[in-house]
């Protein structure tokens, strides 16, 4: 199958899924993960007019900027370190992965000196796997608050996940479900400056039970582009 052919599939199962949907009704952003991936590829995918795309690393988001079109959609959806703040807070519309204060106030005061503000998602491990980065669903309500409350260039627009890779994605439902009552019980507090909108959750593996379980984004690069190596 083809880079093309992949990605027709996927909006095609993304769809099947939201018919199947317990959460409705609602759109599903697909945003397409291109780690590792070649500017030929990706132009693939623009090709077809889809501009959403993430990148997980902050050196390789860097690298491909300048050679891909100025409609691209860029999404941070990795791990950010303090220090790369600086590089990406012009170039992308959201990171998906704040997971500690640290990292709020240091996009704060990038944002600050920009006059903008940029929008975060909360990085929630909500299996509490040691390997894996985010806050636990008790911390996540206080956290929010409490950069809601300080960092005013900071605008959280809701809750990720990375679920545990598993052989059956039957297995990872519940922490799906979890996130979704964890994103409405936020959404509920109604805290001033905080938006619970997006819910990204859902990969190559589990994306068709994420979005049966309330995902508004999901983030996949495998399933389109192939195995990387
Ligand atoms: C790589 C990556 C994805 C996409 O993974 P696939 O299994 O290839 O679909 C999604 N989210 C994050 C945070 C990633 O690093």
């Amino acid at each position: 199958m083809s880079i093309i052919d992949n990605y027709l599939k996927i909006k095609e199962q993304i769809n099947m899924a939201l018919d199947n949907s317990r959460v409705k009704p609602r759109n599903v952003s697909l945003i397409v993960v291109t780690k590792g991936r070649s500017i030929e590829e990706i132009n693939e995918i623009i090709n077809q007019k889809h501009y959403l795309l993430g990148e997980n690393r902050v050196q390789e988001l860097r690298e491909k900027y300048p050679q891909l079109p100025s409609q691209v959609e860029w999404h941070l959806i990795g791990h950010l370190q303090r220090n790369k703040v600086k590089y990406i807070t012009d170039k992308v519309k959201l990171i998906h992965s704040l997971e500690s204060f640290s990292l709020a106030q240091e996009i704060n005061k990038r944002m600050e000196s920009l006059q903008k503000t940029m929008e975060c998602l909360v990085q929630v491990n909500i299996a509490g796997e040691a390997s894996k980065f985010g806050l636990s669903k008790e911390e996540t309500l206080p956290f929010i608050k409490e950069v809601a409350g300080s960092l005013p260039w900071v605008k959280i627009k809701g809750l990720m996940n990375i679920a545990p890779e598993v052989e059956n994605p039957e297995e990872v439902r519940p922490y799906f479900r979890e996130m979704y009552q964890l994103f409405n019980q936020i959404k509920e507090a109604n805290i001033p400056n905080v938006e619970m909108a997006e819910l990204s959750m859902g990969m190559t593996n589990d994306f068709q039970v994420a979005i049966e379980e309330g995902a508004t984004m999901v983030r996949v690069g495998s399933a389109i582009f192939g195995p990387r190596y």
